[in-house]
């Protein structure tokens, strides 16, 4: 490992050209194996590392945790991934809608819920679809079954998301990133073409990019030989192909369609996220459910949770970090989630 490492670094300087370079990481893993490697600090000064919007607790819009929250008080049984129980809504959390009494439930995948919903016919399960195309294909497989096996107890309120929206959201409102590390259990799915349009319309190329501290210094070699002929590569080739994972794309297909999404931080994006198609309306928790969201979010006060996830400021630079806002009490999600950015520097003491 450490002569891959030595290797990558010689490279980094063979392709360094001096100016200064901003790469932005857009995973949450990568977010979290880049602090625990130290690998910013590897890197010369000139070229920095900076946190995207792929950490899917993270993005999840304030309105949409409130009306998680709320949908909790109605008696219905909430399903959920472990780090969302923690994230504070305006008044409540679902960690203390739970304290309190209501059935909220923390599942490690979403066909445990749907078994969890089978074994008891007298609840209503509401499982919250957050994540990208890595977790939506697991989603939409409960959907799917549910509907086989006519399950009339579960469904999904779905606030699913997905990434090309999204960087191109950053890309066009001004940020001035030279390169991205792509996410390589997302291009795992959805294949690497997927962001071809940055190199086509917005030259910036990219690199799909594997989890451990030699595949990323790999990947960012790759960004820094490619910068002035930019390209979009894989680093990762020993999980993901060029096409990706085409039976789990038709399983998404067929059961979500293309719509807005809003994103903490980003705001509203078009085309950036999933709802569940007509065919499967009865498991779609919104309609079942009538679950209104607030119009827009307020956004946690005094939590710069918006700027980390656009990468405008590093977590150190907001006021609360590592005072107010800490894993033990989190102010924002940031700090929350396993693959945030401010549990991550927190975590690793960068
Ligand atoms: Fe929000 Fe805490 Fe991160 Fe500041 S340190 S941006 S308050 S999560």
């Amino acid at each position: 490992m450490q002569g891959i490492i030595n290797t990558a670094k010689e490279l980094i300087d063979r392709y360094n050209i001096g100016e200064s370079i901003k790469i932005m990481e857009v995973c949450g893993s990568h977010t979290m194996a880049i602090s625990k490697y130290g690998l910013r600090q590897i890197l010369p000064p000139n070229i920095k590392l900076i946190s995207g919007p792929g950490c899917p607790v993270c993005v999840t819009a304030q309105n949409e945790i409130d009306a998680s929250i709320s949908l909790a008080s109605q008696g219905v049984t909430i399903a959920t991934f472990g780090d969302l129980v923690r994230v504070p809504g305006n008044n409540s959390s679902l960690q203390e809608e739970r304290a309190k009494g209501r059935n909220v439930r923390v599942f490690y995948s979403p066909l445990d819920a749907l078994d969890y919903a089978i074994a008891n016919p007298s609840k209503e399960v509401v499982f919250i679809g957050i994540g990208f195309e890595t977790t939506i294909p697991s989603v939409a497989l409960t959907i799917k079954e549910a509907y086989t096996k006519k399950i009339k107890n579960y469904s999904v309120y779905c606030l699913h998301k997905t990434m090309p929206k999204a960087l191109e959201a950053l890309v066009v409102n001004g940020s001035d990133i030279q390169g991205f590390l792509l996410p390589g259990h997302v291009a795992a799915i959805t294949g690497s073409t997927i962001y071809n349009f940055l190199v086509d319309k917005y030259k910036i190329g990219g690199v799909v990019s594997g989890f451990e501290a030699s595949d990323i210094l790999m990947s960012v070699v790759m960004i820094l030989k490619n910068l002035r002929d930019p390209k979009i590569e894989i680093q990762y080739k020993r999980v993901v192909k060029e096409e990706g994972n085409t039976d789990a794309q038709s399983l998404i297909e067929e059961v979500f369609e293309e719509s807005d999404a809003e994103w903490r931080g980003l705001g509203m994006i078009e085309g950036s996220g999933l709802k569940i198609r007509e065919k499967y309306s009865e498991y779609d928790a919104e309609k079942k459910f009538n679950i209104k969201k607030p119009n827009s979010s307020t956004e946690i006060k005094g939590c710069r949770c918006g700027d980390v996830l656009k990468g405008i400021i590093t977590p150190k630079q907001c006021p609360l970090f590592g005072k107010a806002c800490t894993p033990l009490n989190p102010v924002g999600p940031c700090m929350v989630s396993s693959e945030g950015s401010c549990a991550a520097y927190y975590k690793y003491g960068e």
